[in-house]
């Protein structure tokens, strides 16, 4: 790939993982699966454990320690039949240690080290009878090749046909080819935080000597995940920035929007008038707005967005994209009764529209007769023209790419954003995931809302969930199941779903659906709209259940195998219930016994509703380790960079990376300069849109 860009002093780090040595047509495949297909991405490979060794005597030898021992070999003991090994018995002047070998390689063995030869030997040691041994020793050398036994060795995670030990020897060659970077850091930082050089903190990480040098929150592992979050913030900041230089229109609040707030049948929240003011202040501005709103499902994040798209309507049009049909369709349900009751004319465009109707659709947006378009991923088609499109509105913001939305907005000038999600982010997380919008949160739900009961219940008492399932739906009720995702395979996983969905319909009767990921779209939509006009009592789904999809009559949500699921994620799928005023209950089955962290995860949902609290307390909990939950609300995926255990980080890179940008927006000075080398090596420009939100 050819960069104009790229710095010079880079290109040792670009050159591809064959220039390594040893790794040629075999090993490539491994190590690009393992690390990627340039050098930078081995010398970014870290090491999970390390393994010290230190240098004994049989006599003085300590059981479960791994050690070196000079010694001479005795005698070849062959094995008595084939399930037995090979054992080597030798001798170090202090005592006697046995080397023990599975397999039918004795003979080479023997060959290699004769009796009689003096070698080292390295490996764990271990106690068979009244006998010492080492079980295929690490190391088994001449004395002349001491040094190629390491007191400290760094393991490397491996794959099939690519040892720990061959990653490691890849690693260190990785890291001699590193060249000294200019320093990008501020100097008083890195004294304050104690942080090595870059280069002394990837030697460090591939050199560790203890427990404590693995750790995340090592000078040098900081240091590098500092680098890391700062490159990232710095894209963002300047992608920010650049943004604002953007003229845009400049809208002001209308009287027609006042109208119609004044109609609807609630007063806003105080989240949602704050949100409401946040926009209009960026509306107002004359700059283009990219402003995220953030809430729970519920908490009348569409309301806020149709105001705005009243305030636009006056000179202008507004587009409000969500990710399915079925959720198009509500969105138009919501907001044309409100608007065109006020002389706003809306359009719902979505795939299934064809022909005449389509066209006239078309017609009304490319005129200017229709100021609002509510749809799907039809609104961004090429044959879609707009008169004046100032704002778009874009729903479940992560269900869609960087292209799409950058497709629809690029049907106006300099079209406002505002992203909505529900999908709650902790405040120390966002920026990660949305620091080059403006956020406004709203956290507060309307009010009238019954919190939904939810209980942890044991499989074991499966029968009787189902009883009293069968007790509600009969009078009305209707309810979603949901089967986890739990195996490799997802035909496996649709299995255990179509297999619940039919033990329920013998119960329940036929009013059981399903709905699951290897339905086409169509399809989906099509049960999905059944559930909501009520031809379905128990809709059973893998977790397909789509985001946002208003269904006030189910009022009872089951999770199955609910310890499997992340926090955020169970916090969505009980938003599904609880939605009109009658009582719901979310039942959270589990497989005994739960683990103490499982346990506390359960209990966080059982005594709050709050999304914000739980995504806080998700992270709190899950300590750095599965990130599956933050991978698919957009959290980019860092190498060094850890959301827990760095969170402070996160916030100082943040203020650094605005810092800079406001001060030395084109990177020009010296330390801009060092920086530019920074973004490089992480691939974080200000161009490189596909790895984040904006
Ligand atoms: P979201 O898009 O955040 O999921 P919606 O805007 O669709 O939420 O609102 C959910 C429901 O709550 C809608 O039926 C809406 O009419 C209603 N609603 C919105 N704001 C309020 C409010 N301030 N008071 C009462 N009901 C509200
Ligand atoms: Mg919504």
């Amino acid at each position: 790939m050819f960069h104009p860009m790229r710095p010079e002093i880079l290109f040792p780090l670009y050159a591809p993982i064959t220039s390594l040595k040893g790794v040629g047509a075999r090993v490539a495949p491994l190590l690009e699966k393992l690390a990627g297909p340039i050098v930078r991405d081995v010398l970014f490979l870290r090491p999970h454990s390390v393994i010290r060794r230190e240098v004994a005597t049989v006599s003085t030898a300590t059981e479960g320690a791994v050690q070196i021992f000079e010694v001479e070999i005795d005698a070849y003991k062959r094995p008595r039949s084939p399930q037995q090994p090979w054992r080597v018995e030798t001798y170090d002047g202090t005592g006697v240690l046995s080397l023990v070998f599975f397999g039918s390689f004795g003979g080479q063995l023997e060959a290699k080290h004769p009796v009689g030869a003096k070698r080292l030997v390295s490996g764990k040691v271990e106690r068979f009878g009244l006998n010492l041994q080492i079980a295929h020793p690490d190391y088994f050398l001449p004395l002349d090749r001491a040094a190629d036994i390491p007191l400290f060795e760094a393991v490397y995670p491996a794959t099939a046909g690519l040892p720990a030990r061959t990653v490691r020897k890849f690693a260190q060659e990785a890291l001699s080819r590193a060249p000294h970077l200019p320093e990008w850091q501020d100097s008083a930082w890195l004294v304050q935080e104690r942080f090595p050089s870059w280069i002394e903190a990837l030697r460090a990480v591939h050199g560790p000597t203890s427990e404590a040098d693995l750790s995340p929150l090592s000078p040098a592992a900081r240091r590098l995940a500092y680098d890391e979050l700062l490159a990232h913030q710095l894209a963002m900041a300047q992608r920010k920035a650049e943004r604002r230089t953007e003229a845009a229109p400049a809208i002001g609040a209308s009287e027609l929007a006042a109208r119609i707030a004044a109609d609807l049948p609630y007063e806003l929240t105080g989240a949602q008038q704050r949100a409401l003011a946040d926009i209009r202040r960026d509306l107002a501005a004359g700059e283009r707005m990219s402003r995220l709103l953030q809430g729970d499902v519920g908490s009348g994040k569409t309301v806020v967005a149709m105001l705005a798209m009243a305030d636009v309507s006056g000179g202008g049009q507004s587009a409000l994209m969500a990710p399915t049909e079925i959720l198009a369709r509500q969105h138009y349900e919501t907001i044309s009764g409100p608007l065109s009751e006020h002389g706003v004319t809306v359009v719902l465009l979505t795939g299934r529209d064809k022909g005449a109707a389509r066209a006239e659709k078309l017609r009304a947006l490319a005129l200017g007769a229709a100021q609002v378009a509510v749809g799907t991923h039809a609104l961004f088609q090429d044959e879609v023209a707009f008169q004046n499109l100032q704002l778009a509105v874009i729903d479940e913001q992560h269900r869609f790419g960087v292209a799409e939305r950058q497709r629809l907005q690029a049907k106006g000038a300099a079209t406002h954003l505002i992203a909505m999600s529900a999908t709650p982010i902790p405040r120390t997380l966002e920026l990660t995931i949305y620091g080059d919008l403006d956020v406004s949160r709203i956290d507060e739900k309307p009010p009238g809302r019954t919190p939904v009961a939810t209980r942890a219940v044991p499989m074991s008492r499966l029968a009787e969930v189902e009883a009293r399932l069968r007790q509600v739906v009969t009078q009305g009720a209707q309810a979603f199941w949901i089967c986890p995702l739990v195996s490799e395979s997802e035909l496996v996983d649709l299995k255990a779903a179509e297999k619940r969905a039919e033990e329920l319909r013998a119960q329940l009767g036929p009013s059981v659906g399903l709905v699951h990921g290897k339905m086409s779209g169509p399809e989906k939509d099509a049960v999905m709209a059944d559930f909501a006009d009520g031809k379905i009592g128990v809709l059973v789904a893998t977790t397909v259940v789509e985001v946002g999809v208003n269904v006030p009559n189910a009022t009872i949500m089951v999770i199955e195998q609910a310890e499997r699921f992340g926090l955020a994620q169970l916090h969505q799928l009980r938003g599904r219930v609880g939605r009109g005023s009658r009582e719901s209950a979310c039942v959270l089955l589990y497989d005994p016994p739960l683990s103490e962290t499982a346990q506390k995860r359960l209990d966080i949902l059982r005594r709050t509703d709050d999304g914000f609290l739980i995504a806080e307390t998700d992270l709190e909990l899950r300590g750095g380790g599965d990130a599956l939950g933050l991978r698919q609300s957009g959290f980019p995926a860092y190498v060094f960079a850890d959301p827990a255990a760095h969170r402070d980080l996160i916030a100082a890179a943040g203020d650094d990376a605005r810092m800079i940008v406001g001060r030395d927006p084109d990177l020009t000075s010296e330390r801009g300069r060092a920086l530019q080398v920074l973004q490089e090596l992480f691939d974080w420009r200000p161009a490189s849109p596909l790895k984040d939100a904006g």
